[in-house]
């Protein structure tokens, strides 16, 4: 076993672990659990455990369905929600590797997310990521059922008494703390029972494990206050929707390749060519930033979140803006258009290789736009060359499909079940009925 894998069996006996938890995210980005008794850890570190992939959303066919978890022994943490004084309850997160070749399986969707950093280690660069995932904390009814109701009229950074959510982030907050999070700021969002927290940046695969693991906290925590905390992009119509802007730098020799003072921006060439690619690229994208029927909702003019295929260092109506960097060297830029109902995996590793594709072929950044562009007619779009993002799920999928570039990042096998289900998705959507429909239209007509 490797020395870390030993550390964290001695951990093991020391915190009284009883069950571990072995996790990863199926295509859709759903966490799943395989539990063991914990004096299962050794075998699971020297050979793994396995499981029948079959019933996995998107994962293998029936006839090829024996997969293996492979724990990595660096993203052991006890759940704080599930551990008392004498004993505890820990996860995993896990490579699958997929039992008749023994090699990973490339329905994985970290394994899809290594293989974009072993892209950008070849090119020479280090991937570091901080997401701002924001979410919101709503009431249950008597039966234990998530509402909409949000029994809070807070808004953006208020402060007690105004925001009796407070407690409730307090010990989101502790929780994750446990959990290995460094927390570096929460507040409560524009709209009513909407809330961020943010937490350090790290490199890419650890931010997308803890995005992972940041969403099972919440709503574990929420649920102890009997509230359901929900990562859905737009549960309320008219107010603001859940984005997950997504900070990223690529570092070369442990410097910030984003960076030059030299520059207006303070971006250098590399962080030019990278937005660049993420601009190009920004539809297909979509379809895995931004996955659900409910996430084109949110994308739509006036709500802080973005429509527009543009970038800017000023203005936050824009795809992409270059944040004033809190400390000289840090800069990077953020993708504002992403939301938390994504597999951070896969919209990791799409982000990554349309930014490196901008860097591979010298793509040039267009000119940063400083105005409000949702107060832009048509024309002006036109004459500033401004694309807008797909208005809704089944234009982001047609995107995605057209793009070679983007597809082939996902791999032929999530490529392939990602295109499917999200197809099926929209397909379901467009011969439902809605309340909006039932609402303006049956007494009409
Ligand atoms: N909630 C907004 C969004 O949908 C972002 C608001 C903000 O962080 N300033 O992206
Ligand atoms: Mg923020
Ligand atoms: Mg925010
Ligand atoms: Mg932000």
């Amino acid at each position: 076993l490797s020395a870390e894998a030993e550390r964290v069996l001695d951990e093991i006996e020391e915190k009284n672990v009883d069950f571990l938890r072995l996790q990863f995210t199926d295509i859709l980005g759903t966490v799943k659990n395989v539990s063991v008794p914990a004096d299962q850890a050794e075998k699971a570190f020297s050979e793994g455990i396995y499981f029948d992939g079959s019933s996995i959303e998107g994962f293998v066919r029936i006839q090829e369905s024996d997969m293996r978890l492979k724990p990595d022994p660096e993203t052991f943490a006890t759940l704080p929600w599930r551990s008392g004084e004498d004993r505890a309850s820990a996860r995993l997160i896990c490579d699958v590797i997929n039992t008749s070749t023994g090699e990973p399986f490339e329905g994985d969707p970290r394994y899809v997310l290594k293989q974009a950093i072993e892209r950008a280690e070849e090119l020479g660069y280090e991937v570091n990521v901080a997401p701002e995932p924001e979410f919101f904390l709503f009431e249950e009814d008597e039966d234990g059922r998530a509402t909409t109701k949000t029994g809070d009229a807070g808004g953006y950074f208020d402060l007690a008494p105004k925001d009796l959510a407070s407690d409730v982030r307090r010990d989101i907050i502790y929780g994750l703390e446990e959990m290995g999070f460094e927390i570096e700021a929460s507040h409560h969002e524009v709209a009513q029972g909407q809330h961020e927290i943010n937490f350090e940046y790290d490199d890419v695969l650890s931010t997308a494990d803890n995005v992972a693991t940041f969403r099972t906290v919440v709503r574990a925590i929420a649920a102890q206050h009997d509230l359901h905390a929900t990562f859905m992009p737009k549960p309320i119509p008219r107010i603001n929707g859940s984005g997950m802007h997504t900070h990223m730098s690529l570092f070369e020799d442990g410097e910030n390749a984003f960076h030059d003072e030299d520059d207006e921006f303070d971006l250098s060439g590399t962080a030019h060519s990278f937005l660049a690619g993420i601009l190009e690229h920004a539809e297909a994208l979509a379809a895995v930033t931004n996955p659900t029927v409910n996430s084109y909702k949110r994308l739509v003019p006036g709500y802080e979140a973005p429509v527009y295929v543009a970038w800017s260092d000023r203005n936050r109506s824009a795809l992409i803006r270059k944040p004033a960097a809190r400390v000289p060297g840090a800069s990077r830029i953020e993708a504002r258009f992403p939301d938390p109902s994504c597999n951070p995996y896969l919209a990791f590793a799409v982000l990554l290789n349309a930014g490196l594709d901008g860097i591979e072929r010298d793509l040039d950044a267009p000119d940063p736009v400083r105005e409000n562009i949702y107060e832009f007619d048509e024309q002006k779009r036109q004459e500033y060359g401004i694309e807008t993002l797909p208005t809704n799920l089944g234009e982001a999928v047609d995107a995605l499909e057209a793009d070679e570039e983007i597809l082939s990042a996902l791999g032929p096998h999530i490529g392939e079940k990602f295109v499917e289900a999200k197809t099926a998705e929209f397909q379901d959507y467009l011969v439902d009925v809605s309340e909006w429909e039932i609402d303006r239209y049956l007494e009409t007509f």
